[in-house]
């Protein structure tokens, strides 16, 4: 993630509506990453540059509340939501008191996504031969709403769909699960990484790289359902850390898959975090995987280091053995050369 002043020079972030220095309010253009300060005027948001001149832009309709989105459209853009925005089908009823907050968390977890993306040159517009491209339905069960007809909503990926359980945007909720899937490390904007893994898998992988696909993270043709429920009966494989960046990701290779893109997009936004504070001068840029990895593994240390301090546990406690730095090498390259062109 980038870092933001407003023209009065005070320090701005990604999600702010308003600057709490003067109060000018803020607009971030997701096609050039930059958060502007301006005003606004109806629909039009006026952004003022440092150097006297003008810009204006469409709000993005979810600018008011609960979502209080601060991305912009440009002028002639057709459409009257964000390009994160539009992407969302369904939404938690609002009438329930907790989901106009989780609705918001939601969305703030899927821009931050998005960004990202955009940073890596990934198309986020959908494609031809996926219906209907990316979209999201933020579903309730009755674990948290006992009045909505479906049981159990499961978090998952169909076809550019992507499902999650609205109540994953609770702290308490998300908290249960650390603990009842042994997941220290889930959180919101862990499952939007991960399955928009699973889009992107239908997206970037052609018959070469489907060919090199199996050999690095095994034949994804192999029985889904059986290999999940084996995992969820009998636990992760032995040992899997040798080969996985996670135990869930050693259920079947499409989640190795999900496990592992996730991860490369943690790490390329940790590390721009990371630059923009001066942790490193590293820029992430084409063909330069070792690189990257040794920068990373200098954060990490830091990271870990701080939170040691702080008393908390570990924000990474993961292990990059040879085999996962072969899969990550391998997204690395599929990006390298199909999306940043
Ligand atoms: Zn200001
Ligand atoms: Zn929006
Ligand atoms: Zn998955």
């Amino acid at each position: 993630m980038q870092r933001f002043y407003c023209n009065c020079g005070q320090e701005v972030y990604f999600a702010d509506t308003h600057c709490v220095a003067c109060g000018k309010e803020l607009g971030f253009d997701p096609s050039k990453r930059h958060l502007y300060c301006g005003r606004r005027d109806g629909r039009v948001f006026i952004a003022e540059l440092p150097n006297g001149a003008e810009k204006r832009f469409k709000v993005c309709d979810n600018h008011h509340e609960p979502v209080r989105c601060n991305w912009l459209l440009a002028l002639d853009d057709p459409h009257h939501q964000c390009i994160s925005c539009r992407t969302t089908h369904i939404i938690p009823d609002q009438n329930q008191p907790k989901n106009p907050l989780r609705w918001r968390r939601l969305e703030e977890a899927k821009r931050r996504l998005f960004d990202t993306l955009i940073s890596l040159g990934l198309d986020t517009r959908g494609a031809p031969d996926i219906i209907n491209g990316l979209r999201f339905n933020f579903l309730e069960d009755q674990r948290t709403n006992p009045n909505v007809d479906l049981e159990f909503v499961l978090t998952g990926h169909s076809h550019g769909l992507i499902t999650l359980n609205a109540a994953e945007a609770d702290e308490g909720f998300l908290h249960a699960m650390k603990e009842q899937m042994n997941e220290p490390y889930r959180s919101l904007l862990g499952h939007f990484r991960h399955e928009v893994g699973h889009y992107y898998w239908e997206r970037l992988l052609k018959s070469e790289s489907l060919v090199q696909f199996r050999r690095v993270f095994g034949d994804e043709r192999f029985d889904y359902g059986q290999a999940l429920r084996s995992y969820y009966q009998y636990g992760p494989q032995r040992n899997w850390q040798v080969s996985f960046i996670s135990a869930y990701a050693s259920s079947h290779p499409f989640e190795d898959w999900a496990e592992t893109w996730a991860h490369y997009l943690h790490i390329t936004d940790t590390l721009e975090t990371a630059r923009m504070y001066g942790l490193t001068d590293y820029v992430q840029a084409r063909h330069d995987f070792e690189l990257w990895v040794k920068e990373w593994l200098k954060v990490v240390k830091v990271m870990n280091a701080l939170n040691r301090s702080m008393g908390l546990a570990d924000p990474y406690p993961f292990v990059l053995s040879p085999i996962v730095m072969s899969k990550l090498r391998f997204i690395d390259d599929l990006i390298d050369s199909q999306a940043r062109i």
